[in-house]
């Protein structure tokens, strides 16, 4: 009788076990939007400051990391840490086109302002962590789409596909991960495997990070958080030069593209470390540099990455 008790508890266990592996899918229907879409036509990366970016492709419009805060005005980023803009946004909260959603990576204040938290539409849908979804709830954020590491979200709008997968992050080592916000990347999947970009999110390098390749091979595009973002001037939250270009050699997309660099006092690596390390890591044909408010256009099986025209 015991071995059977035994036996049935540890089948439980194992139960369990799976059951908390298993990846979740969720879904998220958009209402068709009025014009049709060419399927051959391309799409673009509008880099608007910080983490912030307009990605427009198939139908879709979507925001990351939303921060449209002006040059001299502070972030709160917990503990009584704050950090001052050192840039302005390229397009102001108040001009933004109609948004589908918004992928926030965490929930930092150089990601997801004051002014976002009063003014953002309350009703766009936003895809984030379960910790920052909790913090969105409080602010009245009506559309949470919670994602555990490895979650899907299915987005549909008329007959365009997405499919956003929650990657693993870490915003900083050890014990310091547990003071600081959860973190997470994106993949993004447009129409069946057509288009896959990756979004770093503030993460550092870690062997958690081995596994996206494995599962997201064939990346056409990394937007990588750099600024070597350090806070009490001492530890290391974000990638620096050495390690975008690590990342890089990680994923192996076919085209990168720098972001969350120079916008704020706590980004101590200047986007001139990624640039050298690049350049001697053999990589500068794989990186596109965007000004704030350039736009990087792909048309996907295209061969060539295209910059924007200097
Ligand atoms: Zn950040």
């Amino acid at each position: 009788m015991r071995r059977i008790l035994l036996s049935l508890v540890m089948a439980l266990g194992t139960w369990a076990a799976q059951a908390a592996l298993a990846q979740e899918a969720y879904r998220l229907e958009l209402p068709p939007g009025s014009a049709a879409v060419d399927p051959a036509a391309g799409g673009s990366i509008q880099f608007i400051g910080t983490a912030t970016v307009l990605i427009r492709y198939q139908g879709f419009t979507i925001l990351t990391d939303p921060n449209f805060l002006h040059k001299g005005q502070k972030v709160h980023l917990g503990y009584g840490l704050t950090s001052e803009r050192l840039t302005n946004p390229a397009v102001e909260l108040a001009d933004l086109p109609p948004i589908d959603l918004v992928i926030l990576s965490h929930m930092h204040e150089d990601h997801f302002d004051r002014e976002v938290q009063e003014k953002l539409d309350k009703a766009i849908p936003i895809v984030t962590t379960k910790e920052a979804a909790a913090s969105l709830a409080k602010m009245g954020f009506q559309k949470r789409y919670p994602l555990g590491t490895w979650d899907a979200l299915e987005v549909t709008k008329g007959a365009a596909r997405l499919r956003i997968t929650s990657a693993p992050g870490r915003h900083g080592k050890g014990l310091l991960a547990a003071l600081l916000p959860s973190v997470m990347g994106s993949v993004l999947d447009f129409g069946d495997g057509k288009y896959r970009m990756y979004i770093t999110g503030d993460t550092l390098v870690y062997d958690d990070l081995n596994e996206i390749p494995k599962r997201f091979p064939n990346m056409d595009l990394a937007l990588l958080h750099l600024g070597g973002t350090r806070i009490l001037g001492t530890f290391k939250v974000t990638m620096d030069g050495q390690d975008g270009v690590r990342m890089m050699q990680l994923i192996a997309p076919r085209t990168g593209v720098p972001i969350h660099y120079n916008d704020y006092d706590v980004f101590k690596s200047p986007l001139s470390d990624f640039q050298e390390a690049a350049k001697a890591a053999g990589l500068e044909n794989k990186v596109v540099y965007l000004k704030h408010g350039e736009a990087y256009t792909f048309v996907p099986g295209k061969p060539e990455a295209s910059s924007p025209p200097r």
